[in-house]
C-alpha cells in the first residue's frame, strides 16, 4: 500500500480539497473525457478499483450528446454509491452561455476556453464567464487557457499547436490576476489529440519541464495539463513535480474503445446483446485509466504499462 492509498479519499471531499492534498503528495488528479455512459463506467470503475479520486470532463460536443444534466445527475450518483471523490469538469467551453449551463448542472469545474482571442479580449471574456459560474456556485472551480494547444482529441496527420505560442510566465502571472481564475492550463509542449507514430507506441510527446517550473512560480494557481494523450511517462513525473495538477487524457480513451469495440463486434458477428458487446469495451478503457491514475500518483507502472496503446 502507498501513502497516497492510505489517505482517506471519501465523497464528501471538495475538489479544491483533492487537487490541494495531492499537491501536497507529489501526485496529480486525471481528468478523462467521458462521451457516452461506456466510457463512464470504464473511468467510475478504475476509481473504484484503485481507489484514487477522479475527474471526470465532458467538452461541449461531449455534454450536447450525452446531455450536460444527465451526465451530472449520474456522476453524482456514482460519486455517493461508490463513497469516492468522483468530480465533473465542464471540458474546453466556449461561451458564456454554455459555462453557465455546466454550473447550473452541478459540474465542480469549468474549463473557460477563450484561448483562440487576443489576449486581452480572453482576459475580458474569462473574467466575464468566471464571475457568472461563481454567482451560481462559489465553490465551482474556474480554469482559464491561455497558448496554442491545437485542437481536437483525435488521431492527426500533422502535429498540432504552435512552438512559437507557448505560454510565458510573465503572461500567466497577467492573466491568472485580472481574470481571477482558480486554475490555469498554459501551453508548454502539450498539444490535444495524438500522431499516428503515438498512436503506434513509436513517438512520445515531450514537455518544457522548466517552463512548467516558470509558470507555476509566477501564476501561484492549480495548474492543467490538457492534451496528454502519448505523452513519455517521465515527462509526466517531471511536470507533477514541477507544478501541474491536473492531468487530461482523451484520446487514448477513445482508441482503446474503438479497438475492443472493433475486437468485441466481429468476436461473433451475430452477437446483438448490447451489454455482452460492451462489457469488454468497458474493461479496456477501465485499464487505460487505471494505469494512468496510478501513474499519475507516483506508483511505479513499469515501461510500456500505458501510453503504448497499440
Ligand atoms: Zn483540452
Amino acid at each position: 500500500m502507498t501513502a497516497i492509498e492510505t489517505l482517506t479519499n471519501t465523497s464528501k471531499d471538495t475538489l479544491r480539497d483533492v487537487l490541494t492534498r495531492l499537491e501536497n503528495q507529489g501526485a496529480a488528479l486525471g481528468h478523462f473525457n467521458v462521451a457516452d455512459q461506456t466510457l463512464l463506467k470504464a473511468v467510475v470503475a478504475a476509481a473504484a478499483e484503485t481507489k484514487l479520486a477522479v475527474l471526470i470532463g465532458a467538452s461541449e460536443g461531449e455534454r450536447e450528446f450525452f446531455g450536460a444534466r444527465e451526465l451530472a445527475a449520474l456522476v453524482k450518483s456514482q460519486r455517493e454509491e461508490f463513497d469516492l471523490p468522483i468530480f465533473l469538469n465542464a471540458d474546453h467551453t466556449h461561451s458564456l452561455a454554455k459555462a453557465i449551463e455546466a454550473a447550473n448542472a452541478g459540474f465542480d469545474s469549468v474549463v473557460i476556453d477563450f484561448s483562440a482571442l487576443p489576449f486581452e479580449e480572453n482576459v475580458a471574456r474569462t473574467k466575464e464567464a468566471v464571475q457568472a459560474i461563481k454567482a451560481i456556485n462559489p465553490a465551482i472551480l474556474a480554469e482559464g487557457e491561455i497558448g496554442n494547444i491545437g485542437t481536437g482529441s483525435e488521431i492527426h496527420e500533422t502535429a498540432q499547436g504552435d512552438p512559437r505560442t507557448l505560454s510565458t510566465p510573465e503572461e500567466a502571472r497577467q492573466f491568472v490576476e485580472a481574470t481571477g481564475i482558480d486554475v490555469l492550463a498554459p501551453a508548454v509542449g502539450n498539444m490535444h489529440g495524438m500522431l499516428k507514430s503515438m498512436v503506434q507506441g513509436k513517438a512520445k510527446k515531450h514537455l518544457d519541464i522548466e517552463r512548467i517550473a516558470q509558470i507555476k512560480q509566477a501564476a501561484g494557481v492549480f495548474l492543467t495539463l490538457h492534451g496528454g494523450s502519448g505523452t513519455d511517462d517521465e515527462h509526466f513525473r517531471k511536470a507533477i513535480a514541477a507544478g501541474i495538477n491536473i492531468i487530461h487524457i482523451n484520446t487514448e480513451l477513445r482508441v482503446a474503445w474503438r479497438r475492443s469495440l472493433e475486437e468485441s463486434l466481429a468476436r461473433d458477428p451475430n452477437e446483438v446483446v448490447p451489454y455482452r458487446i460492451l462489457r469488454p469495451v468497458v474493461d479496456s478503457v477501465k485499464q487505460v485509466v487505471s494505469s494512468r491514475l496510478r501513474l499519475f500518483h507516483g506508483e511505479n507502472v513499469g515501461a510500456g504499462a500505458v501510453g503504448n496503446v497499440a
